[in-house]
């Protein structure tokens, strides 16, 4: 670690802000205009600088094209009625990342050099959080390995950078889920529970097979047996079953999201009933069968809560009518977006402003 946080910072010349349609925002394909970087070589974090959103250079070599040494995390700033600038459980995604490192053989970035460099960028970048309701800027930091060699071995040099972007509303229907019986997202001793690139590139084929089959997206049962249900690939599955919160403990094989975590805390909070305990296929299409189960839905940064509407099994389409207006789904999600643009109170202080 460097012995103090200097950010050198390197402005644009030229904002892509008056450009850009901040009201209708499109998910990834627009980026704010700079972004963070660190170096790491010789055991320490170095160089910390923020400059104009461009291209990367790397040697063809570079062992994270061939091998996969990357990981990310995704968090949003969001605007307050205010103005200002409000972050999520941005610690919490510090944490997490450190985590993944470990698992990678990465050095870790520490949190005071994540938040640090977050906040600077957000402070040079933050015309650019946009204000319409259920708009946020997206903001994804991710550490690569650096060294030009194509052996295989843990990499001596590494890049943390953040990237950010404006995203829309992502208040979606709900969705059609197809419980995935053949193949597998993440075994016991696997890396499922890291953020890391290969998962993800694994995931990919299974997933664009269940779409072409009419499903937006999968539900990941685990390797072994397929019998237990685990989550959803970009965001962990909640059930309600007689008015209980139900959902998979995290471990190996499942994310630790944040979303989850909250909505777990919103819960009890409000004195309702959770359980983390494995969950069987059997016990889910049995639940929807005999009407106790009423709520399913997926909890992510991306879409906070994503209600469903449908669950396929092994040929049988399974129909999850919203008995009374997914009136928990609702609620959480409301409950996140107004802790999140500081409308109401942030009891376990998950807010930080820039
Ligand atoms: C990121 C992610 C989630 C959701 O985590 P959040 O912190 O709530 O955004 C769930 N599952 C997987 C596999 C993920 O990558």
């Amino acid at each position: 670690m460097t012995e103090t946080l200097d950010i050198n910072i390197t402005q644009t010349s030229k904002s892509k802000l008056p450009e850009t349609d901040l009201q209708n925002p499109t998910f990834g394909s627009v980026y704010a205009d700079h972004m963070f970087i660190a170096d790491y070589a010789e055991g320490e974090w170095k160089d910390l600088r923020i400059v104009p959103y461009g291209n990367l250079s790397i040697s063809p070599a570079n062992t994270t094209l061939h091998y996969a040494s990357t990981i990310f995390e995704g968090l949003k700033a969001n605007r307050a009625e205010n103005g200002d600038v409000l972050v999520f459980r941005a610690d919490a995604n510090a944490r997490r990342m450190q985590k993944s490192a470990v698992r990678m053989c990465m050095p870790e970035v520490p949190t005071e050099l994540f938040m640090s460099g977050m906040t600077e960028l957000l402070k040079l970048d933050r015309e650019w959080v946009p204000t319409a309701p259920g708009t946020a800027l997206y903001v994804r930091p991710f550490q690569l390995a650096m060294d030009p060699y194509i052996g295989i071995r843990p990499s001596s040099t590494y890049q943390f950078l953040i990237i950010t972007g404006p995203v829309g509303g992502y208040y979606s229907e709900p969705v059609k889920v197809k419980i995935e019986t053949h193949y597998t997202r993440a075994a016991q001793g696997g890396t499922g529970f890291a953020k890391t690139g290969g998962n993800y590139a694994a995931a990919l084929k299974p997933a664009v097979d269940a779409q072409k089959e009419g499903f937006n997206q999968l539900i990941w049962t685990d390797a072994k047996t397929h019998e237990y249900v685990e989550e959803s690939g970009t965001m962990n599955l909640m059930f309600v079953i007689n008015d209980t919160l139900v959902t998979a403990p995290t471990g190996d094989t499942i994310l630790n999201g944040i979303t989850r975590d909250s909505i777990i805390q919103l819960a009890k909070d409000k004195g309702m009933a959770v359980e983390e305990r494995p969950i069987k296929v059997t016990e889910v299409l049995e639940a929807i069968e005999n009407g106790s189960m009423q709520e399913a839905f997926g909890a992510g940064t991306a879409a906070t809560v994503a209600p469903i509407k449908l669950i396929h099994h092994d040929g049988t389409d399974y129909n999850l009518p919203s008995v009374d207006g997914w009136k928990h789904s609702k609620e959480f999600l409301d409950t996140l977006n107004k802790i999140k643009t500081g409308q109401i109170e942030d009891p376990h202080g998950w807010i930080m402003r820039i």
